[in-house]
């Protein structure tokens, strides 16, 4: 075994976490010169427990099965809320998290909108933090890879009758993770199934989001594409997001993107992506962005650039979008100009390479 430095009672806040640590280590098993992506998790996991309305019983355990009440909620209604997030190494071998703050803000607005309790930050910041003391040499330092920390909250009840629990577990278990898309992605706008609308949980990472995804995005998956571009469920005229990852467009020599609404996921790439295009002093524009003129300016060459935004696939360029039977095709990648720009400079930032001008960077 490695010998690891932790430090296990630095918490004021919270009471102690216990650690186990696993008798023998999966890492020599792994080769980090090809991860696929979520199939490997590091060797240990956090977990808390939500009783008699609070947190406790903070432990970290070998990352492996646990016993669940068939009954639990969680898998019969789909009360289940989740967070992505990752973790990179700089030059001295420091764990650095890109913005985690954000991650945990978010997952509070989940947690109210499913009827479950918050999360300190304490708690969900320690949590994070004992595990990737303790599983640090899982981060991986090779270009385009990096550690992928899932955080999740579930209904943790014995009981089929359909009310909020009163018990609910958190977690968070981690894996070395590379590039999420290997090309350009090829989309297509669905202007007949809808992932969200308003009123509803889209702007929630809640489990049931995915879930009632998979059907339609398998349906184009079948005709050649990656992912679908959805659009609102309203009227189906209006682009929301690609159900991982936020889309933007550079339209002539404008940064757009869909305005945020209970549809669509408030992602933390889009604002990053956002706040440095208007540093640049770009013209951004957050506002309705339809598909007849999405297509319009396809067909007309104003579309200059098109790409995806979000944790797990950082800036996906987007090579086509199908619509209606047809394939629009983007500029070649290598002329697009803001996105290779703020994709490397996104990387620098979370690699401690470039300043941390926002404050993005959380040391562990
Ligand atoms: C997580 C997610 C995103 C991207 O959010 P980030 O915070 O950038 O990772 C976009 N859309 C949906 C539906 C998501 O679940």
């Amino acid at each position: 075994m490695r010998s690891i430095n932790i430090n296990l009672y630095k918490m004021v806040d919270l009471e102690k976490i216990t650690i186990q640590k696993t008798s023998k280590t999966r890492i020599n098993e792994v080769d980090f010169a090809n991860i696929p992506f979520g199939k490997v998790y590091s060797d240990h996991m956090f977990i808390a427990d939500y009783k008699n309305k609070q947190w406790g019983n903070f432990r970290v355990v070998p990352y492996g099965y646990m016993p669940i009440s068939p009954a639990t909620p969680a898998i019969h209604y789909g009360q289940s809320i989740f967070e992505g997030l990752k973790a990179y190494k700089n030059d001295k071998n420091e764990a650095l998290v890109f913005r985690p703050l954000a991650n945990w803000k978010r997952m509070n607005v989940s947690a109210e909108r499913m009827c479950m309790p918050a999360l300190p930050e304490e708690l969900f910041m320690e949590g994070m933090n004992s595990l990737l003391e303790l599983d640090r040499d899982w981060i991986p330092s090779t270009e385009g890879s990096s550690l992928y920390i899932r955080p999740f909250m579930f209904a943790a009840d014995e009981y089929i009758g359909i009310r909020p629990s009163d018990n609910f577990t958190f977690m968070v278990i981690t894996c070395p993770v590379g590039a999420y898309y290997s090309t350009p992605v090829k989309v297509r706008i669905e202007t007949h199934y809808t992932r969200a609308v308003e009123g509803g949980t889209g702007f929630a990472k809640a489990g049931g989001n995915y879930a009632g995804a998979l059907y339609p995005a398998k349906l184009a998956q079948e005709e050649g594409y990656h992912q679908l571009i959805w659009t609102d469920g309203k009227e189906h005229k209006y682009i929301e997001e690609s159900g991982t990852m936020n889309v933007m467009f550079i339209i002539d020599d404008t940064l757009v993107t869909p305005s945020l609404g209970d549809s669509i996921l408030r992602g933390i790439t889009r604002d990053s992506v956002l706040t440095l295009a208007r540093h640049w002093g770009m013209k951004v524009e957050e506002r309705r962005i339809s598909v007849e003129e999405l297509i319009d300016g396809l067909k007309k060459g104003k579309v200059k650039e098109a790409f995806g935004a979000g944790t797990a696939a950082t800036i996906a360029h987007i090579e086509l979008i199908g619509h209606e039977g047809h394939d629009y095709y983007l500029p070649p990648v290598e002329k697009r100009e803001f996105s290779n720009k703020v994709l490397k400079e996104l990387d620098a930032m979370k690699r401690g390479i470039s300043a941390d001008t926002f404050d993005w960077i959380y040391k562990v």
